[in-house]
């Protein structure tokens, strides 16, 4: 494990004990200010650290070797996590020398210090990635049992190839937005039961679908594949997703091809990629997988990693209520399993590949992913504190995600995965 996951470790930049951002995490992001271009940078507590500024400042020439240190002014981080991951973890492990509390080196040097750091509440995120691919699974069992319950069969709620491969399907990578940015209602078609015909008009059933997703930080060429044990290496690092669903839109639509407009109208992700290096000590085991899958599936080792998420309901102008509390250590299928999958019939894979897990609800319905599972559609509307009820999402509500990890003293966290619904155009 890298010496920088040391829960000993301590930063001289104050870190608050609920902050997302000690210095064991060291997510990295791309901010812009009032005065700078976007540019690279990582969080510390409540500060961004400019890696651009460092750069110049030659602190990262003890990396394995030389590299561009301008991939550290560009406007996504793919040049960045295109170095690989000998120069990815060897920039925050200097990062971590840099903010430890006895390291003077940047500590003391009042002119550098006032460059480097940047107060987050005075700086924009973001997207932090081009994301050239983005593809959804549906690896949660309890949700993919849910919604089987409630529109198939009750008794046979998995469909036959649920628990022999991880289900999946090509999303839009053009409408992934950043945390913060607003999503206005989707238009389309529905149809009711009863109706004839189909009528258009803005969604009703308008759902979040409380997700993670990885971002892969190296390319393979077509005609290969990924095995399971090397999976590791082509995970960049993790970011919470709103997998935003306009349930009536896409309950119309999604024979026989699966999901479209339902889905494709926008997604968010959280603006710091916290790497797979900071979650290492968060590994867990994998849920029993039975029946036995295919051997190219088989995984070894701790492949799933315990990270509490929970969904606030933010109304206009009224108190917010926290709908939801899961875990993304209950998934099915673990990332190694899906990359493998992905690759097995020769897919190539690009970075910034975006591969989000699915919904992620856990056994109890008040750790339900979505509110399709958690008003049961609509037939359990929840009660917010201002007295208004939500069987779904309204017009003006805020969704905010959150995901953090806790050992040994240590909390690491993803920020926040926030947007606003809009009325429709
Ligand atoms: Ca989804």
């Amino acid at each position: 494990m890298s010496k920088a996951n040391n829960p000993s470790l301590k930063s001289w930049v104050e870190v608050k004990p609920e902050s997302d951002f000690p210095i064991q995490n060291l997510p990295f992001g791309i901010f812009k200010t009032a005065d700078s271009t976007p540019r690279v940078g990582v969080a510390i507590g409540e500060y961004i650290l400019d890696l651009s500024v460092l750069a110049k400042a030659k602190l990262f020439d003890k990396a394995p070797w030389p590299f561009d240190i301008t991939v550290f002014e560009q406007r996504e981080l793919n040049p960045f996590i295109s170095l690989g991951k000998p120069i990815t973890t060897a920039v925050r492990e200097i990062i971590s020398d840099l903010l430890q509390a006895e390291n003077a080196e940047l500590r003391d040097h009042a002119e550098l210090k006032t460059a480097a750091l940047i107060k987050q509440n005075e700086a924009e995120m973001l997207l932090p990635v081009h994301i050239p691919n983005y593809t959804d699974f549906y690896s949660s069992q309890e949700h993919a049992t849910n919604v089987g319950i409630m529109f198939r069969d009750p008794a046979n709620a998995l469909l036959p190839n649920w628990k022999h491969l991880p289900v999946g399907y090509h999303g839009r990578a053009s409408s992934i937005v950043v945390s913060g940015t607003p999503i206005h209602r989707p238009n389309g078609q529905t149809k009711a039961n009863e109706a004839l015909f189909p009528s258009f008009g803005p969604c009703r059933l308008l759902d979040f679908e409380l997700e993670m997703a990885f971002i892969t930080g190296r390319a393979t060429e077509l005609g290969t594949s990924i095995s399971t044990a090397k999976a590791d290496e082509y995970i960049f690092g993790l970011v919470l997703f709103n997998d935003w669903s306009a349930r009536d839109i896409q309950k119309w639509e999604y024979v026989p091809l699966g999901p479209f407009l339902g889905k494709n109208f926008g997604s968010t992700i959280s603006p710091w990629i916290v790497t797979l290096e900071a979650l290492e000590p968060f590994r867990v085991d994998s849920p029993m997988q039975e029946p036995e899958v295919l051997p190219y599936l088989k995984s070894e080792g701790k492949k799933n990693y315990d990270i509490q998420l929970e969904v606030e309901i933010i109304p206009e102008n009224g108190k917010s209520k926290v709908v939801s509390q899961s875990n993304f250590k209950y998934m099915y299928w673990n990332m190694a399993q899906q990359l493998a999958h992905h690759t097995v019939n020769g897919c190539n894979i690009c970075v910034g590949d975006l591969y989000a897990s699915g919904t992620i609800s856990g056994p109890t319905p008040d750790s339900y992913g979505s509110m399709l599972e958690i008003s049961w559609q609509g037939k359990r509307p929840i009660t917010m504190p201002d007295g208004t009820e939500r069987k779904f999402i309204l017009d003006n509500d805020t969704v905010v995600m959150r995901g953090h990890c806790e050992k040994d003293g240590v909390r690491i966290g993803f920020g926040e995965c926030s947007g606003k619904i809009l009325p429709a155009i």
